[in-house]
């Protein structure tokens, strides 16, 4: 269980993770805009174009899930379990809280996952 405080400076650090979250769904989708035939000078610097914007759409994809996850945990912060893994019901520590604000799973459950 956290203690109000904790759970502030948790609070504190989802909300700061949504705002990073925010800019760069802003700034990958300014990337992964279709190229247009004429945006680019030459074939080759064409083809780099759109292996840009296919690589800033998998990034965009990730962050929106990202934010997503995100906003489902700001909306649980109050919760009695929102410190316990969903998955083991283990206690999530401080430090995994705050380095994985998305994330409502320990880091032992997250790699059984894949
Ligand atoms: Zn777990």
């Amino acid at each position: 269980m956290l203690t109000p405080k904790e759970r502030k400076t948790v609070k504190a650090a989802i909300e700061a993770a949504i705002v990073e979250a925010e800019a760069m769904i802003e700034d990958l989708r300014t990337r992964a805009a279709p190229v247009s035939p004429d945006s680019a000078i030459g074939r080759l610097s064409r083809m780099d174009s759109m292996v840009n914007a296919g690589t800033a759409r998998m990034a965009l994809d990730q962050a929106e899930k990202k934010l997503s996850r995100l906003h489902a945990r700001l909306d649980r912060i109050d919760d009695a379990n929102f410190d316990v893994c969903g998955v083991c019901a283990g206690q999530l520590p401080m430090a995994r809280l705050l380095a994985a604000p998305d994330r409502g799973v320990c880091v032992a459950c997250l790699q059984q996952k894949h």
